[in-house]
């Protein structure tokens, strides 16, 4: 006999809301997500870290994550973390910088880091981390992040006026 269906529990993620099989195991120190989705996010990294081709797409994986699971304000890092990552998005879709020069960007603008101020996350999200695992790895891993990334950037629209203002003053 195998496990029971019915014994399998499903942990929604505080963060992202990726339902996933529940376990237990580690999460970030201050990123607030599910033990399962905090998992699937190290499956994609772990891929990515191995592959040197995948650097470009590393830190969008890096970008989305976060910013899907920056809380809900409580504390200062948070609010800076989710914002920050927020900017390199939208230096990296919404002006097309490649990945290394908003990351050069991106050294200059935490001084500023202090100013950004609390943005209420979207109430939901179009996808997932859930929805990027099962490519990863595989021909298509560049593309679902990058697929997620822009769904997810999309997800927080109500903000985009509210982050290109804030990249775009510090820019200089
Ligand atoms: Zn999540």
């Amino acid at each position: 006999m195998g496990p029971d269906v019915r014994d399998i529990k499903v942990s929604t993620c505080p963060g992202c809301g990726a339902c996933l099989p529940e376990i237990a195991g580690p999460t970030h120190s201050y990123m607030t997500s599910s033990a399962a989705c905090f998992e699937a996010f190290t499956d994609v990294l772990a891929f990515e870290y191995s592959d040197s081709a995948l650097l470009p797409t590393h830190r969008l994986t890096v970008d989305t994550f976060a910013v899907q699971h920056g809380g809900g304000g409580e504390t200062r890092r948070q609010v800076q973390s989710t914002g920050l990552h927020l900017a390199r998005l939208y230096l990296q879709l919404g002006r097309n910088l490649t990945p290394q020069d908003s990351n050069n960007v991106m050294l200059g603008l935490g001084q500023y880091k202090a100013s950004l101020i609390y943005l209420a996350p979207p109430q939901s999200y179009t996808m997932t981390v859930s929805d990027v695992r099962p490519f990863a790895g595989g021909p298509q891993h560049a593309t679902k992040v990058r697929e997620w990334a822009k769904a997810t950037w999309a997800d927080w629209q109500d903000h985009h006026a509210y982050i290109q203002d804030w990249t775009e003053r510090h820019l200089r």
